[in-house]
């Protein structure tokens, strides 16, 4: 038994299948990530061409087996194509570490609607921000996929003793509890975040992305904070996103306590 759906959907990835067919990981926002083929999408005068591409957003037709739980793309209406993103190296390099960070930690369920809300917000902003605010819209996303996930640390807050953390000290990341810790704890040693970095996290969860974007931290302690967040994003899906770091320049950069 067959049957045909239509939902929307964001094309976080695309595989070439054969000669002529691209194999396709799309978020939707009822069942998580989704693979499926789009069939002829890379022949010449398959109506899928240069329609089905990573980073793109639409109504996505799909035609579904259950028994053998194949997916078949019979069209792609799509919303938008987020040009942009392709056009600055900065932003495709942002868009790939959220991708690589959601085909590696999520696997499906009851945040997969909130996901595919914060990334398809995160992408249509990064297509048309303005260079400088780059780290700070990827910082945004991973500080917000971490609160999906159930794994942010709680930035104002010691992991071992629950005191609090002053305002105006650095404060060190432990792996071992997932959270900063305070100096009675654990002193202050890298990995660590600025008490303006772990400010600018608290004032960010007040404001919407689109708001938060616009907030401004020191350039040496937005450094720090997307180290940060890389780090602790490849701990928690399990994946050392690897190939972004080293783009970053971030490469032997996170240590472990
Ligand atoms: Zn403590």
């Amino acid at each position: 038994m067959t049957r045909s759906s239509s939902f929307p959907a964001l094309i976080l990835r695309t595989y070439p299948v054969g000669e002529i067919h691209l194999g396709v990981r799309l978020l939707t926002a009822e069942q998580g990530v989704v693979q499926a083929l789009a069939h002829g999408a890379r022949s010449a005068r398959g109506k899928l061409r240069g329609v089905v591409g990573p980073f793109h957003s639409g109504l996505c037709y799909l035609y579904s087996d259950p028994v053998k739980n194949s997916h078949k793309i019979t069209d792609f209406d799509v919303r938008s194509f987020r040009t942009g993103i392709r056009e600055d190296l900065d932003r495709y390099c942002t868009a790939a570490l959220w991708i690589e960070s959601v085909l590696a930690g999520h696997a499906g369920g009851s945040e997969a609607a909130e996901l595919f809300a914060l990334l398809e917000n995160c992408l249509d902003i990064l297509s048309e921000i303005d260079p400088p605010k780059v780290p700070r819209i990827e910082a945004l996303f991973l500080w917000r996929f971490l609160d999906i996930l159930g794994a942010q640390p709680e930035p104002g807050r010691c992991s071992l003793c629950e005191s609090i953390i002053p305002g105006a000290v650095e404060a060190s990341y432990s792996s071992v509890t997932g959270g900063f810790v305070c100096s009675r704890c654990g002193g202050v040693r890298p990995p660590s975040l600025s008490a303006g970095a772990r400010a600018y996290l608290a004032r960010s969860d007040l404001l919407s992305v689109e708001e938060a974007v616009e907030l401004g931290l020191a350039a040496e302690s937005m450094r720090e904070l997307r180290r940060l967040l890389i780090h602790i994003t490849s701990e928690v899906v399990e994946v050392p996103l690897r190939s972004v770091a080293v783009t970053l320049g971030l490469q032997g950069d996170t240590a472990q306590r």
